[in-house]
């Protein structure tokens, strides 16, 4: 099916992009790389009047660490991000996401912005930045403001973002030295949407857990914190007692749905195994 007709828009300054956005509040929609918005509009189930395309806008497609934390512009590309050394050797839990998502096409075209305004709960991105604790920067015309993860996912498909703002960029902070993480991804076949995902990373200090995240993909009405688990980590070496706890707690965390993708049950034991593997990844790595 064809979309609905819109106007078509291609700011290059994010101040020219913001001005649309004011002047057609809910009837203008961002366009990023379009894998997610264009399938929408074929279907008929998104049909903006004015499509605003951003990716002439330069200062959005930065990836680099400024000012001690990763800044990953919203234009960023799975695909730069699957061939960041950065994030494959400092940021392992989205070094190992990136190649997860989709296939190829999807991941040349595909923004990290776009997929967390997206807000689908099958998303990956969403998974790691929220074991990352990262904080989303948004733009309106009035100014700019910078959302926790945990506060920008509000359900599915539905973001803390307003009509008449941009993501602008997701910030993670620096996980320090002794730090390692990782994202595995259980699908029907390659390419396909998670039918579990689950994100873990942990910082250490003095030989303990600093800092644990973990998240899960697919399991729930938005991607989840397993926060229970995090929290059985935080102060203890993170020895097969603390693993094994943490992954029967994200385990409980978990509010997977019976579908064609498998059970409850089925999901709910993957959520375990794959807490307790991504764990056991860390601990090596950090041995
Ligand atoms: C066949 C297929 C398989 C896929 N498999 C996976 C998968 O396995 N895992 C996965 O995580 N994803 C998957 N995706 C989704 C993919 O990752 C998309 O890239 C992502 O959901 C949307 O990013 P986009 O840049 O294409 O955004 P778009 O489609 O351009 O936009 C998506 C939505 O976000 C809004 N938006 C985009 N950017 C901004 C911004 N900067 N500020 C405000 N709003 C914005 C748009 O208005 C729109 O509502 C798949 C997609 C396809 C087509």
């Amino acid at each position: 099916m064809y979309p609905a007709s819109f106007d078509y828009v291609a700011p290059t300054t994010l101040d020219e992009a913001l001005a649309v956005l004011d002047e057609h509040g809910e009837e203008a929609k961002v366009l990023a790389g379009g894998q997610s918005l264009i399938p929408l509009m074929k279907l008929r189930f998104a049909a903006p009047r004015v499509i605003v395309d951003i990716n002439g806008i330069a200062e959005l497609d930065q990836l680099e660490e400024r000012g001690g934390s990763l800044h990953i512009g919203t234009l960023v590309r799975h695909k730069a991000c699957e061939r960041s050394e950065l994030l494959r050797t400092r940021y392992g839990t989205l070094g190992d996401a990136a190649p997860m998502i989709s296939d190829p096409i999807v991941r040349n075209r595909g923004t990290v912005g776009g997929s967390l305004a997206h807000a689908d709960p099958q998303g990956d991105w969403g998974s790691a930045m929220l074991a990352m604790h990262a904080e989303v920067d948004v733009r309106s015309s009035s100014g700019s403001r910078t959302i926790p993860i945990d506060e920008f996912f509000q359900g599915p498909f539905t973001t803390a973002l307003e009509p008449t703002e941009i993501l602008t960029a997701v910030r993670i902070p620096d996980p320090g030295a002794r730090s390692g993480g990782t994202y595995l991804k259980l699908e029907r076949k390659v390419g396909d949407f998670a039918t579990v995902g689950v994100a873990v990373h942990v910082s250490f200090a003095n030989g303990s857990v600093d800092r644990a995240g973990i998240a899960l993909t697919g399991v729930g009405p938005l991607n989840l914190r397993a926060e229970a688990a995090e929290q059985a980590l935080n102060g203890r070496a993170l020895d097969d007692a603390a693993i094994a706890e943490a992954a029967r707690l994200a385990a409980d965390a978990a509010q997977p749905r019976t579908d064609i993708r498998g059970t409850e049950e089925y999901k709910r034991n993957v959520v375990r195994v794959f807490t307790e593997r991504g764990l056991r990844k860390v601990a090596e790595k950090a041995r």
